[in-house]
Order: C-alpha cells, then structure tokens, then sequence
C-alpha cells in the first residue's frame, strides 16, 4: 500500500503572522483534519498546541518537523469559526495566533512552559491504576514539587508525554500550576445503589437475615432503601447523602460493597449549576411591544441586520424574549451579547426565569472548566443543550452550529471592543459576519443607538423599528439642571452637592424613596496636591498623576500599579501644606454622611468595591430589597438596571464627560447622561434627574433634558461629516512605541512620512497620547482617517508593508513596536 506523505498547516496560539507546516507521521494519516488540536515543537525545546487549518500533499521547500501528537478525534473548532478567525485577523490587522488565544478557552492550550504538580486532593485507591510512566512522573513530583512538560519529556524519555499528562490530570493525580484549577477535568459525584445480583424484595430479607449480627450495616442498608424510595426502582443515591443521613462512615459502605450488596457509580456531573430558582412564563406583550416584535420580523424578511432603538423602560427585553421563542421553536440556537457580563446579573436573572437551564452563559470571567463546558456543549449539537447562549464578547468566538439569531442588547456600548492585547475587535461588528456564516438574523438593541448603527439605520443597510413609549405608560423622568457657577456665587454648593441636588434627596429619602448617584469615571480620581506650588504626585513610570487610595491609604498609578505612600512635603517647593483633591466615590460617600445624616445608608460601586466575583450581584440584590438608600457609582450604574423604588438620579459633574480631545466625546456624554437617567422613575411615577454642571445651556444637556436623540443624532452627524470622521469616514490608530524616547519621536516622523506618500493628508500625526509614557514605554500615535467607500484591502495592506519597512530602514527602529486599532472605541 502506497502511505501518502501529508502536512498540515497549523495555527500556533502566539503572536506570529503565519501558519506553521508539519510533517504528518504516516500513522496519524487518518486522523488529522482541521479544527483538531495537534502538539508540535516550536522553536527549540518547546511545545505547543495548534489547531489544524489545512491538511494536504504540497512538500514544502524547507525541512518540517513532525508534527508530535494528535489531541482531538473530532474537530472542536468549526470551519465557519476559522473563517472568522480569519476575517478578525485581516479586518482587526492582526496575527491569527492571537486571534486564536483570545478565541480559545485556556485550558484548550498547553505549552512545554505549562508546569505540572501533584494534586493535593488526590487519594490513590485500587482504581488508581497508574502505569509505570505514569509512576515514574509522580514520584519525580513528589520529590522536585513541580516540573514542566519538557522535563517530564527527559524523565520518562518520551516525546509524546501530553497523553501521559492527559491521562494523569483525567485521574486527578497531577495539576496545572499556571492554573491550578484550569485544566479541564468532568467533575464527578459518587453513587450508590443496590447490586444488581438483589433483584427481588424475598432476596433482600436473606440480606438482613446476613447482616444480623453487623447492626450499622443493617441501618445503612435501610437508610438505603429510605432514601432510594422504591425497591427495584433503583432510585439514585449520592454516596454523600447517604453518609450525611446515616450518620455512618464510608468504611460501612465499603464493607457492604465487599458484600456485594451495594455497588457504587460514578456520574459526571455539569460545573454549571442546575437551576432551580423560580421560573416564570413569559409576559403577554403589550400592543406596542407587539407591534415592534411584528415590525422585526417584518424587516428580516427584506435585511438580516435590524435596529431596535427603544427608549429606557420601552420593555425591550420582553420583546427580545418572544422574539428568541421563535428561532428556538425552530430548533436553532439564540446568542445574546451583553456588553459586560458583570454589569448584567440583572438580566441573566431575568431570562434564567424563562428558560432555566436552556440558557448557558459564558464570558472570560468564568473559570476555564466552565468554559470549557460550554464550549463542547455548543459543539456536540446533537446534545442540543442550550437555547440561548448569553455571554459578554468572547461568546462571539463559541462553536455554534445552528446559529438563527444573535441580540447585541445596548449596542452602544464600548465595552463591545477588546482594547488589549490583539485581536482588537468588536463583538457587534463581528457577530454580523459570524451571523453571515449562519444566514441568521441580527437585532441591535438600545435605547441611545450608536451614531454609526443609526447611519446604517437610516441609510437603509439595517431595519429601524422604534419603541418611543415606556412600559405602563410611565412619563420619562423629569430632567433639571444645577448650574454650579451659579449656585457657587449664592454659596449653594456644599463641596460638590448643590443645595438643589441635597434637597431634593433629602425630600426622597424622607418618602423612602432610593437614589442613584453617578460620578463620571474621569472626574474621580483623588490626587495630592501641593497648596502652595500645584505640585502633584506623579508615576516614575508613567506621565500620569498617582491616584489616592483611601482603603489603602497608597497612592498608586492605573497604568503600571507603582504604588507610594503619601509624602509629607511637597516634592517641589518643600511645603508641607498638601492634601487631597479630587472626588473619588469614597469621598462622595463620606460628605454625603456629613449632609444627610449617619442612618442613611450609602454603597458606592466602582471598580474598587465590585472586584471580587460576586460583589457586584450581592450591591444590586441589597439595593433591589431596599437595604440601600443611596448607590453612588460610576459608569456602572448606567447600564441596563431596573430598579422599581429609583426615584432620583443625580448626575455629579457632567462638565468632565462633555470636555475631554476625543470626537466621541458628545455622543458618550449623551448615551450616559440618558442611560442613567432611564435609571429613574421606571414604576408608576415619574422619576427626577438632577445634572450639576458648569454649562446647563450645553448643546449636549439641552439634548438630554428634551430626550431628543434624533436632534444630537442630527447635529452630531453633521460634525462628523465636517471634520471627516465616522460614519463617513473609517479610522485606524497606530501606536507607534518604544523605550527611547528619541527613537519614538525619528520612527514616528518617518513612519508618517512614508505612510503620506500614497495616503496624502489622509494621515494625521504623529502626536503623544493622552499619556505620552507608560510603563518607561514612550508611545506615539499615527491616525488614519479614509472614505467609507475607499478599498480599507488595500489602505490596510498599505500600513503593513509600511510598518514592516519601517522596522528595516534604520536597525534603531527594529525593537519599535506598532499598535494597530482598527475603529478604535
Ligand atoms: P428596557 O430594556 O427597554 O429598558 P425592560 O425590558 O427592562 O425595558 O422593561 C421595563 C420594565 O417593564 C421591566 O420591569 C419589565 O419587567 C416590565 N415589562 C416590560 N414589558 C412588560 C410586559 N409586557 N408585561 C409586564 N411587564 C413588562
Ligand atoms: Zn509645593
Ligand atoms: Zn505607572
């Protein structure tokens, strides 16, 4: 028989550009197909797991190394998912390595770096069984404490040492250090049940009869029995309840398997957690909703991308919800994109009601096993397990196979793009080419649509249906401003409170009511300062200002985590008069104590107070039953919330939304200073918005306090089209970085120079950041701006040839690095 000589090409999950060739050992012919995990050697001495993208006969001009094992029969990742890998890569001008790294959860990749140590919960037992390697490996481990694959390798004398690792870490004897609880193991409940020689209840009597003389092995054989209900039935006991309920230890139970009595089994049990929470059915939607569900349906018919632009309290998610039904009842699978999973316990909440456990929910923050679950679960269609997968933007990149409609719920959101590292992608954008692979239909849904998104709207690439109605007729919230200057000349402000804005809180919380405070994120970093000279504080490492950290007591930069404790004296002229400015929400809390009194209770929630996994669910399940009076937050006290007792929204400062370099920056102040509003008022009575600022008679405000998103929209697009920016235009930033600062300023100015020989004033630059050093890294930026309808193939591959010239002109610039962002958020 002729043995064909394959290779495949593979993608490595590093940032390199390319594919990387293998040879195929002539006895894994069969088995290697793309989208199959396979271990090969990279570089010298290490490992690494790849993914198959291409199998086929073409020799390559250079040697290959084989390729070391196979780790999948099947496929796990999709053809329809490599595409999209691809697209990012091309489209977000990045290596498909990194896409495949972002793409993959972590417990799907291994590396020789990858250290290994003996489990500390394991417990040998006869079932054990370890092979001699497999020995060997332990007890290497036990005496060196940690190895790494490579070393393993050496030990037992084996290139193919994963199986051994796979093998190992499936029977709980070793762990992963990086993360000790990553690699993915099914977790498993032990179960007992009567043995199968026992068929008829006279048998059992003998079995007592047996047991007259061992009474703890009689009581656990009737716990047994209690527990399993049924004789015969084979009723499910789990060992632990078992022993709970008897009051008995496992050597009873072992000694009644020895008998043969009982018998013990072993389920694989999901990490995910069954649901048992209350269930509802689903609302009757109103007339309104009906209509716009019917108008969605409508739209798809003629487009698969449609807008659904709903003001706060519309009830769009109730529409969200019949409208899932539908695609679910064809058997087809819903995704729903949340913008972050931690801002959203609400919702999960919410649909975890209708659909319980058809529901799956995945984002980065969960733990690796989790993921991993879910992605075999979306794999293995035939399992059909969920209906609805909900997740935070990583769910863009699951395996789906019946893919018929995907919701960007607040699409607005500028969470949807990944900032760092590469692939820098936005999930909205995304999900409309995944969605393309399926044919499936795709709803965007806010109430403060994004200017782009209401261009395409508008223009007519995307349907457009509108709720312009709150749910239970509510009005929208009265919006009101507190004109700072003004009320500073009267002595009306007390610190940052308006006596408008304590007042009228004052008057809530004596009706019981709840408020919401929002302080921007950029006004609130607390500082010191020097009173007599100005002199601040600020990072060795990054021209920031170091931000003071009540809890503890540091001050520490955001960029790098320098952290130092406060000084006593200025830094420049001596004075030992310095002290904190800024507002931070700690600060905020504490003068709101001082005006309103010690019994009112004050939770803020920032980044500070929301770190650990469940904070931010336990501040809005205390705030939803009322144990707070006042939640004083940044950005995440706009999103999505529902809260029915919110009858007051405070904007602290909106002065630092509207002022700040960035051609966003109206629209943003205007989808927060709305969002944020919806907060208030979304039960029965019409809420209150207080905004303090500087400029009440603002453009933006004006827009704000009339609701009228179609005029910001108007006259926002207006500028766009005047300065050339999106949706007319398209934007790519390069981040031209180095350690030198020479070398940034020479690089950059060739770098733009080159780049204008073709692109003409279309390039605009180099100019610092808004923070020209971070961590000792010097950074420029270049900005492209070119025509929507200008071929953005051939500018892209314009820039690369660019970039990759740059690094050869001068050997000084062959360690600079270029950010790439495309449609930087
Ligand atoms: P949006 O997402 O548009 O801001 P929601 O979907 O959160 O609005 O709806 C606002 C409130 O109205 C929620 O408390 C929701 O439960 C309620 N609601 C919406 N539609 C209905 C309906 N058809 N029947 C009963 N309650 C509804
Ligand atoms: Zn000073
Ligand atoms: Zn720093």
């Amino acid at each position: 028989m002729e043995r064909k000589t394959l290779f495949v090409d593979a993608i490595v999950p590093l940032s390199v550009p390319n594919l990387y060739t293998y040879r195929v050992p002539y006895e894994l012919n069969d088995f290697v197909q793309p989208g199959v995990r396979i271990i090969v050697p990279f570089g010298r001495n290490k490992l690494h797991t790849a993914v198959i993208r291409t199998v086929h006969e073409n020799i390559p001009t250079y040697t290959t190394k084989l390729l070391d094992y196979i780790l999948d029969d099947i496929p796990i990742v999709t053809e329809v998912q490599l595409k999209l890998w691809e697209w990012i890569a091309t489209y977000y001008m990045c290596n498909i390595g990194d896409v495949m790294t972002a793409a993959l959860p972590s417990s799907f990749k291994l590396a020789s770096e990858t250290k290994i140590l003996l489990n500390e919960n394991f417990q040998e037992n006869e079932s054990t069984n370890l092979t001699d390697n497999e020995y060997i490996i332990k007890d290497a481990l036990s005496l060196r404490g940690t190895l790494d694959l490579a070393e393993i390798a050496q030990i037992i004398d084996r290139k193919t040492v994963y199986p051994i690792v796979k093998r190992l870490i499936d029977k709980g004897v070793i762990v992963v250090e990086e993360e000790i609880k990553a690699v993915y193991r099914p977790k498993k409940e032990k179960y007992v049940t009567l043995s199968d020689s026992i068929t008829a209840e006279e048998q059992l009597e003998d079995v007592f009869e047996g047991l007259k003389r061992a009474v703890k092995q009689q009581e656990l054989l009737l716990q047994y029995l209690q527990l399993s209900n049924h004789f015969g039935n084979k009723t499910e006991v789990k060992k632990a309840d078992l022993i709970e309920k008897s009051g008995l230890s496992s050597a009873i139970v072992k000694s009644l398997y020895d008998k043969n009595i009982l018998n013990e089994y072993e389920v694989e049990i999901g990490r995910l957690k069954n649901y048992n929470g209350e269930r509802q059915e689903i609302k009757q939607l109103t007339d309104d909703q009906n209509v716009a569900l019917d108008q969605i349906q409508a739209s798809f018919l003629e487009k698969p991308i449609c807008l659904l632009h709903g003001i706060t309290g519309s009830g769009k998610t109730e529409v969200y919800v019949e409208l899932m039904n539908r695609y679910i009842s064809k058997g087809q699978t819903v995704l729903y994109l949340l913008p972050e999973i931690a801002l959203t316990t609400q919702i999960i909440t919410r649909l975890k009601k209708y659909y319980g456990d058809r529901i799956g929910v995945y984002h980065s923050k969960f733990s690796p096993h989790e993921r991993v679950e879910i992605w075999n679960a979306v794999l293995n269609d035939k399992l059909h397990q969920y209906d609805v997968i909900l997740g935070a933007r990583s769910a863009v990149f699951l395996p789906f196979k019946k893919l018929g409609l995907i919701i960007v719920d607040e699409e607005h959101e500028t969470s949807f793009k990944q900032h760092d590292p590469a692939p820098r992608y936005n999930a909205r954008d995304t999900s409309v080419i995944l969605a393309r692979a399926f044919k499936s239909d795709v709803l965007l849904g806010s109430a403060t649509p994004a200017i782009e998104t209401m261009w395409n709207a508008k223009e007519g690439n995307f349907g457009l249906v509108e709720m312009k109605k709150r749910f239970g007729g509510v009005q929208l919230p009265e919006i009101q401003c507190a004109d700072i200057a003004k009320a500073k000349r009267k002595k009306e402000m007390f610190g940052i409170f308006s006596a408008f804005l304590l007042e009228t809180m004052k008057d809530a919380l004596k009706k019981g009511e709840q408020i919401i405070l929002f302080q921007n994120r950029r006004g609130y970093a607390p500082k010191w300062m020097c009173e007599d000279c100005g002199w601040i504080p600020m990072c060795t490492q990054c021209d920031v200002s170091l931000t003071y950290h009540k809890y503890t007591q540091l001050l520490s930069c955001h960029y790098c985590g320098y952290t130092l404790r406060p000084p006593s004296k200025c830094g420049a002229c001596g004075s030992s008069d310095i002290k904190m400015v800024g507002f931070g929400t700690e600060k905020i809390e504490e003068e709101l104590s001082v005006h309103l009194g010690k019994e009112v209770v004050i939770q803020r929630m920032d980044l500070d107070t929301t770190r650990s996994k469940h904070a931010y669910q336990n501040i809005i399940s205390d705030f939803e039953q009322r144990k707070i009076d006042i939640l004083v937050g940044t950005q995440m006290v706009t999103k999505g919330l529902d809260f029915d007792n919110v009858s007051l929204v405070g904007v602290l400062n909106a002065d630092d939304m509207l002022f700040y370099p960035d051609y966003r920056a109206f629209e943003r102040a205007y989808q927060l200073m709305t969002q944020v509003s919806g907060r208030a008022g979304r039960n029965k009575k019409r809420g209150k918005v207080i905004i303090q600022t500087h400029t009440p008679d603002h453009w933006i405000i004006q827009k704000v306090m009339q609701n009228d998103y179609e005029g910001m929209y108007t006259q926002e697009l207006y500028e766009r089209s005047n300065f050339q920016y999106p949706p007319y235009y398209r934007i790519i930033r390069l981040t031209v970085r180095h350690r030198d600062k020479h070398v940034v300023d020479d690089a950059s100015k060739e770098f733009t120079k080159a780049l204008k020989v073709k692109l003409g004033n279309r390039v605009l630059g180099p100019e610092y950041g808004a923070i020209p050093r971070i961590k000792n890294v010097y950074n420029k930026q270049v900005t492209i701006k070119y025509e929507r309808n200008a071929s953005a193939k051939q500018v892209k591959e314009y820039i690369l040839a660019k970039i990759a010239e740059l690094r050869q002109v001068n050997s000084l610039y062959k360690s600079v690095r270029v950010k790439i962002d495309v449609d930087p958020v």
